[in-house]
């Protein structure tokens, strides 16, 4: 069943800078992966290429409806505003995304707070909208070193799960198309993850945190929890076998040759 695959989500962050590169990363992970079945793979590029890679890959949905093979990547965006059209300049609207056939949107991202100043009330907003629009949002938590140093994880996860998700306690069906990404900020790009152990316990208290917030544990168990943090290849299964339901990958993504073994890796394991 499609939901219950691992789901390997790549956020190329604002790279590669041609679309001659772009559509080369793009076709060379493609073709390799094509026979992959069993994971379900989101490539997420900055927002100019998105049009380029529309059309090899068609929302999923009518391609079923006659019989045709689902396609092997999605896609999905790095962020998006929370108003659907009207007057502000430079933001691309989750709509938007839908019409150019994105199915997930990344949110909240780390690297949003620190170069932009996002907050978890932006955030929130950004998630109702996407969830609206019928994407699927990637809600991105986690610890700074400093408040790892402190003990206070617990703390500071679920004062992002309760501002980043406020509001949509009663959206039983859409929350199911939710997916949380725990990505501890000081492991983001910095060549150093998250030990499997301190992420497991992380991922404990997020499931708790968010079956005490829907009220609903049926419900929070489809929620999708992902880790993202300098994952490679030698250790992607490791997060799986903790319990994670997929990864966020960020450098590696980049490299052809690891994110195919990456996804392979994750496809054996299966
Ligand atoms: C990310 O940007 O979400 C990420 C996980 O990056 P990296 O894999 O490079 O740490």
């Amino acid at each position: 069943m499609e939901s219950m695959k691992p789901l390997i989500v790549a956020n190329w962050k604002m790279n590669p800078q041609t679309l001659a590169e772009a559509k080369q990363l793009f076709n060379s992970v493609k073709k390799r992966l094509k026979n992959i079945k069993n994971v379900e793979i989101v490539i997420c590029p900055p927002f100019v290429y998105i049009p380029t890679f529309q059309h090899s890959n068609p929302e999923p949905e009518p391609s079923v409806r006659y019989g045709a093979s689902i396609p092997t990547i999605k896609l999905g965006a790095q962020n998006c505003f929370w108003e659907n059209s009207g007057p502000f300049t430079g933001e691309i609207s989750p709509l938007m995304l839908k019409n150019f056939g994105c199915q997930y949107v990344i949110l909240g991202h780390s690297e949003r707070e620190r170069c932009f100043g996002e907050t978890d009330e932006m955030t929130n907003k950004k998630v109702k909208a996407a969830l609206s629009a019928k994407l699927k949002p990637i809600l991105c938590i986690g610890e700074t070193k400093k408040v790892k140093k402190k003990k206070e994880i617990f703390k500071i996860l679920k004062k992002q799960l309760r501002a980043g998700l406020k509001g949509i306690e009663n959206w039983k069906l859409e929350i199911e198309n939710l997916i949380i990404a725990y990505e501890p900020v000081w492991a983001v790009g910095t060549g150093n993850p998250c030990q499997t152990k301190g992420a497991k316990i992380s991922l404990f208290m997020i499931r708790k945190i968010i079956s005490q917030l829907f009220n609903h544990p049926a419900l929070s168990k489809k929620i999708k929890i992902i880790y993202g943090g300098s994952v490679n290849s030698k250790i992607a299964r490791d997060y799986i076998k903790a319990g994670f339901d997929g990864l966020l990958i960020g450098g590696a993504s980049l490299n052809p040759q690891e994110f195919i073994k990456i996804v392979k890796e994750i496809s054996k394991a299966q």
